[in-house]
């Protein structure tokens, strides 16, 4: 079946030219032009695979519409489309629960990559994973069941998107090793590694934030100057 994807984008032009350029790619593109509609579309019982979303549409905060769609139990991967590129519009978009952003005006072969790491993510993590079941990760206060995709901090769960989960599989993975910012591009994120380095950054700081005493000083999502970082356990 083909993948389904949905475009919450009121610039007609460009939703056009995403619906052509993804139906060429084999998905099944749907378009709403305001949260209104896209939120009409979510009540397909088929669902969709990946949501394109924009943050300022004619009837609404994009961000905002994000937040409401993860309390309301609706974990389909977003990648936010901001049309501002300022590191504060991006972390807004990540802490609303998007797996990612790409700042307008983008590459249409880059959306395209991202959209299909998304879905490589998204079948990974599936509960029918059998080879992931039995990971659970501790440590310091934190304890996180990948195969249920739920984290808890000394008990109380926190919320986290695939992406961070993806994230921390690979730290935990190597574990005390210096992992550079291209190799948890080209690992985690599946993209090419010369550029978006600061999108690693971004990641690991809302690691941190969810899982370190003091984010400010941490102990397990270790900076090493010049190399990269280090997850210790
Ligand atoms: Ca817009």
């Amino acid at each position: 079946m083909k993948p389904r994807l949905l475009v919450v984008e009121d610039e007609a032009h460009l939703a056009s030219g995403l619906k052509l350029n993804f139906t060429l790619e084999g998905y099944d593109v749907t378009v709403a032009p305001t949260l209104r509609d896209a939120g009409l579309r979510l009540m397909d019982p088929l669902g969709f695979q990946v949501i394109l979303l924009d943050v300022m549409l004619p009837d609404g905060d994009g961000v905002a519409f994000c937040r409401t769609l993860r309390d309301a139990g609706n974990f389909t991967p977003v990648l936010m489309l901001t049309a501002k590129s300022s590191p504060d519009e991006r972390v807004r978009g990540l802490e609303a629960g998007a797996d990612d952003y790409l700042p307008k005006p983008f590459e249409l072969a880059e959306l395209i990559a991202r959209v299909k790491s998304m879905l490589r993510r998204a079948q990974w993590t599936s509960p029918s994973d059998a080879p992931l079941a039995a990971e659970v990760l501790t440590f310091g206060a934190t304890t996180v069941d990948f195969a249920a995709m739920t984290a808890h901090r000394d008990g109380a769960p926190v919320t986290v998107t695939r992406l961070e989960l993806d994230l921390l599989r690979y730290f935990a993975r190597n574990a005390g090793r210096v992992v550079s910012r291209s190799e948890l591009l080209e690992h985690v994120w599946e993209v090419s590694a010369t550029s978006h380095t600061r999108t690693v950054d971004n990641f690991v700081l809302r690691l941190r934030k969810h899982f370190e005493p003091d984010p400010h000083t941490p102990r397990h999502f270790l900076s090493v100057r010049g190399a990269g970082y280090k997850f210790v356990p």
